[in-house]
């Protein structure tokens, strides 16, 4: 019985091992100390919840996010559709990040670098919004400051009412645009996205001079990567570079961080 135990540990050490490698075969070169790293949150560090706040941060993530951010000299960036208030409650605060996909930039001391100002259309579209969820058991609505958020990832039943309702209502605001997302739609002001964003902060300091590098997975993440790619660095998406994997993400950034300590211990002995 016990024999049987360390066989099958010893066979999952193997299997593991052998995804490592696969893994490390197919990722993308690791980081170099003198980019600048741009990261969406979810579908890309976290893996997607039924409730947008119910996600699961593993314990490792703020410190891997904290050690990446002193490495590269604080050129690191959070670029996320949520709320500054929930990036800091999910991942700690002291992270300089663009929240509500750019709407306000915020720098790693603090200080707020830019902000939007919020569409008066959205405020109105708030109750029947929400009437609507209340309709569809499982939906759920995410209010932000710049956008509304219909989830339907509990009740994919309602997506085509939620959308078309998101539509019709949208309509008739030429300020504001339609994103979907997995599992979700987003209403959201037109104006600021996170290609945006990424440019801004690389004409600030710490950031400007190096090379950028975003990773991203969702339809709202495409600016970037392109930015990131005109702009001489890595646009890298989660499906395509990463295997669909958060974990890979999260294992690629830990290997380039070990590295690069690795290589700055070398340089100092
Ligand atoms: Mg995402």
């Amino acid at each position: 019985m016990l024999q049987d135990l360390h066989v099958a540990v010893r066979m999952w050490q193997h299997f593991r091992g052998h995804i490592g490698r696969m893994r490390h075969q197919n990722s993308p070169p690791e980081l170099a100390h003198d980019c600048a790293l741009f990261l969406d949150i979810d579908g890309t560090l976290l893996n997607f919840s039924v409730d947008p706040l119910g996600v699961e941060v593993p314990p490792g993530l703020p410190p891997l996010l904290r050690g990446l951010a002193g490495w590269l000299d604080g050129a690191l960036a959070l670029l996320s559709g949520r709320r500054l208030a929930d990036i800091d409650q999910l991942l700690g605060a002291g992270f300089a990040a663009g929240a509500e996909h750019g709407a306000v930039l915020r720098a790693g001391d603090g200080a707020i670098i830019a902000e939007a100002r919020p569409d008066p259309a959205l405020q109105a579209l708030r109750a029947p919004l929400a009437e609507a969820v209340g309709r569809h058991p499982g939906t759920l609505l995410e209010e932000k400051r710049f956008g509304l958020v219909l989830h339907w990832r509990a009740a994919p039943q309602a997506q085509e009412a939620l959308t078309e309702l998101g539509q019709a209502l949208a309509a008739p605001h030429p300020g504001l645009v339609l994103m979907p997302a997995h599992a979700a739609l987003e209403i959201r002001q037109r104006g600021t996205d996170k290609g945006a964003a990424l440019e801004r902060f690389m004409a600030l300091p710490p950031y400007a001079g190096r090379r950028p590098v975003f990773i991203g997975d969702d339809v709202t993440d495409e600016p970037a990567i392109a930015r990131a790619r005109e702009m001489g660095g890595m646009g890298l998406h989660v499906a395509r570079d990463f295997g669909g994997k958060v974990e890979a993400v999260r294992a690629w950034l830990a290997a380039s961080l070990e590295k690069g300590r690795m290589d700055v211990a070398t340089l100092q002995s």
